[in-house]
């Protein structure tokens, strides 16, 4: 196990609201001890305190309820350096010290190349791992590039191209649920599975974070990366184990099997839209045009829907719908399987049954399936609903992936190869759109997304 964590980017959003608290819980659960030692490197100019009593401070705030002890103990382990990310002198010396340190790039992903150079040029000590934060590249070009990169750096398997949503739990319940119960495998294809939506609906706007967001988009955000990561997982076919091979072979499977869009299929089959001031709950929400920070000729999207379809024998006839959405009137965040009807109802003339619906549920997490049962009258139907509470995880999502990042378990890591296909899988969506040939439509803050949005 690695006992030394560098986060390039200390003094960011990523680390205060994620990495800190995963760590305290790490420490909490008794996977870090006194040898554990976190280095913050940053532009700021603090000293070793100040950096402490701002991390005792994001702690307070959003990590609130672990032990005070276990808060202390990562605060106190650490350590500041002021430096450049892209320097190599700077990261020579973030990086010095006895054995081998755990990299975490906790940057603007345009940093993420002149960082890995510094780190390949300062010299890592053997068995030192990288850590990416989603996204990988802007576009496939440019994830080749950093793929290439990183391979003169370190080894496939001590890069760690992190997506949280691998380590949540529902998400994990999607292959939990196939493959540790008879009932849904032989089931999970496109004879009995009409359709598939992975949602991403909030009603979250902007949130001060247009420094990222303005150059990134909904799509590059949101469904490159999570949503087709949670794809790989309801349309896999059964990994032989759930090792780092194993399993990331069955994924890019998947992404290699999606149909590969044509203009046409763009135009039918996506769509792209852009907030207006509107109001939700008791908020008012300026435009997304008019927000801080915002270039409005950029015309990024805030909402970005994508319709796909995967040529495999087991999924051929069923349709992949991706969709995301920022200041919605309401949250809807999840993985909605919709099977077919029944062949046959025998219950009399006029009853209809609505198709079974299983749900995962991403935030809050949960699952649900929708059966239809017999009403209260003689021969009618009426709706059932199973629901189910995975019991909470022993850890948040960030400390899963941090505890394998420490002991160099890579298999909830994306590999570079898939990292490469998800740009593969977009690339004619992003050129169709910067083309105009999709328009960008506008819906005021607080609805259901622009017109026609497709609902469950
Ligand atoms: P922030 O902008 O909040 O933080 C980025 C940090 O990087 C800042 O502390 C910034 O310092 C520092 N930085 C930038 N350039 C350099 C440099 N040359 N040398 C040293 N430090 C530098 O971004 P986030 O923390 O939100 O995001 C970080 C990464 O995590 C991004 O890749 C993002 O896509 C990803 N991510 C973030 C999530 C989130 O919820 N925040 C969720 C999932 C992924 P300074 O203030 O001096 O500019």
């Amino acid at each position: 196990m690695i006992n030394r964590l560098v986060v390039f980017g200390a003094t960011g959003d990523l680390n205060a609201r994620y990495l800190l608290p995963a760590l305290t819980a790490l420490r909490a659960a008794g996977h870090l001890d006194d040898r554990f030692q976190l280095t913050g490197v940053g532009r700021v100019d603090w000293t070793d305190e100040e950096f402490r009593r701002w991390a005792a401070e994001q702690l307070e705030r959003h990590d609130r309820s672990s032990p005070a002890e276990a808060r202390k103990a990562i605060t106190e382990s650490a350590r500041y350096l002021r430096a450049d990310a892209t320097d190599v002198a700077d990261v020579a010396s973030a990086v010095v010290g006895d054995g081998p340190v755990a990299a975490y790039l906790a940057l603007p992903p345009a940093v993420f190349p002149g960082t890995v150079a510094a780190l390949r040029d300062a010299g890592l000590t053997k068995g030192s791992r990288i850590v990416l934060e989603k996204p990988f590249g802007e576009d496939l070009d440019s994830a080749v590039a950093l793929n290439r990169l990183l391979a003169e750096v370190v080894p496939e398997q001590a890069v760690f191209r992190v997506d949280h949503f691998l380590a949540m739990t529902t998400v994990q319940n999607v292959l939990g649920s196939r493959l540790a119960n008879r009932v849904l495998e032989p089931i999970w294809n496109s004879a009995h599975i009409a359709d598939v939506e992975i949602v991403w609906d909030e009603s979250l706007a902007l949130e001060g974070r247009a420094g990222y967001y303005d150059g990134a988009g909904a799509l590059k955000d949101m469904v490159q990366n999570h949503l087709l990561q949670v794809l790989c997982l309801v349309a896999m076919e059964p990994p032989f184990s759930l090792s780092e091979r194993d399993l990331r072979d069955r994924k890019i499977d998947v992404l290699r099997s999606v149909r590969p869009l044509t203009d046409e299929d763009v135009v039918r089959h996506t769509r792209r839209g852009r907030y207006l001031a509107g109001r939700i709950g008791d908020r008012d929400v300026p435009a997304y045009a008019d927000e801080q920070g915002v270039d409005p000729q950029r015309r990024t999207e805030t909402f970005a829907e994508v319709e796909l379809r995967l040529d495999s024998w087991r999924w051929s006839g069923t349709t992949f719908r991706l969709r995301t959405g920022k200041a919605l009137g309401r949250d809807r965040k999840e993985v909605a399987v919709r099977f077919r009807p029944v062949p046959h109802l025998p219950f009399g003339l006029g009853e209809e049954a609505e198709p079974n619906v299983l749900r995962f549920g991403l935030e809050p997490e949960n699952m649900a399936l929708a059966l239809t049962g017999v009403g209260s009258g003689a021969h009618t139907l009426a709706p059932l609903t199973l629901t189910a509470q995975p019991p909470p995880p022993d850890l948040p999502a960030y400390g899963r992936l941090l505890l394998d990042v420490l002991h160099g378990n890579a298999a909830l890591s994306i590999r570079g190869d898939e990292a490469e296909e998800a740009w593969r899988v977009l690339a004619p969506v992003m050129s169709a759109w910067s083309r105009n040939l999709v328009p960008l439509a506008e819906y005021p803050a607080g609805s259901d997304g622009p017109a026609a949005a497709r609902d469950s």
